[in-house]
């Protein structure tokens, strides 16, 4: 595995000669090359093992045979970096991943769009704010969500740097802590969760799990031996982020020997998965050239205004080996355009001879106008489009490989329905978000269980 070969016209600072886009401006450049100079001598956050081992399961994604669930907050911001918001996170994760497992019946790989997720691309430079132009927010690692904290300020790329390794510390001690143990999955109870049919169907799972573990243990495999019985408990879990900050990625690109093949490699250490965002993926353009040079596996947001020649062309730049499951495409058509779109990527893709793990992100081209003006999404626009879309892989001989959302743990107000039926009305309650409307985590519990029902059929 991981046998890309490079051009020599490749280096972590090769995409500064193509044009750029969503790039950020400091005032002050020394400053920035003084975190910059910083950044690169700050340890690597994630291993070579662990990048060349998520290569190797996504390439069984790829091939069919497990499940990709990535998901997270769409802007992360410094202060979710706590313990409660970071262990309600994890929790909903490994419930969907339980649920998935149990009703579904296939692996399941977990990759969180956590510890680093802070930049964000803007559809607009500015913004009016009573009455005045001001810069967007673009993010908590450029400047502040407050209308006065707008300067892009190099110091926050030592912050995202700071607060991922954080976020990520703690993840890791929980999980080795125990937390993803099967044989407590007491430790993740339904709070919060107000359906009964959501508790019912979850708290069966729970039981029929418990019962095949006893049962287990009491004909003599002792499951709670960790080492002889690793996976049940404990379980990988993978971060990734956008890579829109091509600075930051650059800084954190280190040159170190593949455990698989002793080679020197580059590999990004701020995350296990990068993607490449949706406006962002010019195949000439600077962050297509920043991600073809990397090892890691790399995602690509697939839109409405994305040609399929241009695809084939971005994956042969990034992936001219055809390596399986080495790159992830993200699709986010919008529920009503699937049926136009899918098809067309699926077969250019296919005669390109490139094999993608191939992941629905039904959030991205549903937002909605809410009546009260925010942003909002409808939770059956996001069913629709994860049904057309699976059904769309098997009519076209394809198969749906993942899924990818925009939720959190904690109980928001942010998209419409469900199974507690928020309305319009609902939104004001608790809304939260700083950017993108999240599935809240009774939400996330729901399309965790159609999910598992698409699957099967
Ligand atoms: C996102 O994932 O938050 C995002 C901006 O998505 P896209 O690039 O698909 O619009
Ligand atoms: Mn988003």
């Amino acid at each position: 595995m991981a046998t890309t070969t490079h051009d020599t016209t490749w280096s972590p600072d090769s995409w500064r000669s193509k044009p750029i886009v969503q790039d950020v401006t400091y005032e002050d450049q020394e400053h920035a090359d003084r975190v910059v100079n910083k950044l690169n001598r700050l340890p690597p956050m994630v291993s070579t093992t662990e990048i060349e081992k998520l290569r190797e399961q996504l390439k069984q994604v790829a091939l069919g045979n497990s499940f990709l669930l990535q998901g997270g907050d769409c802007a992360e911001l410094f202060d979710y970096c706590s313990q409660d918001p970071i262990e309600a996170k994890l929790k909903v994760l490994l419930q969907m991943s339980l649920v998935l497992t149990w009703g579904a019946r296939t692996s399941v790989v977990r990759i969180a769009r956590m510890a680093g997720q802070y930049a964000k691309p803007r559809s607009k430079p500015t913004e009016i704010y009573e009455g005045q132009e001001i810069l967007s927010f673009r993010g908590d690692n450029v400047n502040g969500f407050d209308p006065k904290d707008r300067k892009a300020d190099p110091d926050r790329l030592l912050g995202a740097y700071f607060h991922s390794a954080a976020t990520l510390n703690y993840v890791r001690t929980l999980l080795d802590s125990g937390f993803a143990d099967l044989h407590s999955p007491s430790n993740w109870n339904l709070s919060h969760v107000r359906s009964d049919a959501v508790r019912g169907e979850y708290q069966s799972i729970v039981t029929q799990l418990t019962d095949a573990l006893d049962f287990m243990g009491t004909v003599g495999a002792d499951t709670s031996n960790a080492t002889a019985n690793n996976a049940l408990t404990s379980v990988d879990f993978f971060v990734s982020h956008e890579a829109l900050l091509l600075e930051y990625e650059a800084s954190l690109t280190r040159h170190l020997t593949s455990p698989s093949t002793r080679s020197k490699k580059w590999y990004n250490t701020g995350a296990h998965f990068l993607w490449i965002g949706d406006r962002t993926r010019q195949p000439d353009g600077a962050h297509i050239e920043y991600i073809r040079g990397i090892e890691n596996p790399v995602g690509l947001k697939v839109g409405p205004t994305t040609e399929p020649d241009k695809l084939v062309e971005i994956l042969n730049r990034v992936n001219p080996n055809k390596e399986i499951g080495k790159v992830t495409l993200i699709t986010r058509f919008g529920a009503d355009k699937v049926e136009k779109h899918l098809p067309q990527h699926i077969e250019a893709v296919r005669n390109a001879g490139h094999i993608p793990v191939w992941v629905c992100d039904p959030m991205h081209g549903n937002t909605k106008n809410a009546s009260g003006g925010v942003k909002t999404r409808h939770f059956v626009d996001i069913i629709q489009e994860l049904s057309q879309t699976f059904r769309v892989h098997k009519q076209c001989g394809s198969k749906l490989n993942g899924v990818h959302f925009e939720l959190t743990g904690d109980s928001v107000t942010e998209c419409v329905g469900g199974s507690m039926d928020l309305t319009d009305e609902d939104l004001s309650t608790n809304y939260q978000t700083y950017c993108d409307p999240r599935l809240n985590y009774e939400q996330s519990l729901d399309v965790a269980f159609l999910i598992a029902k698409y699957y099967q059929n």
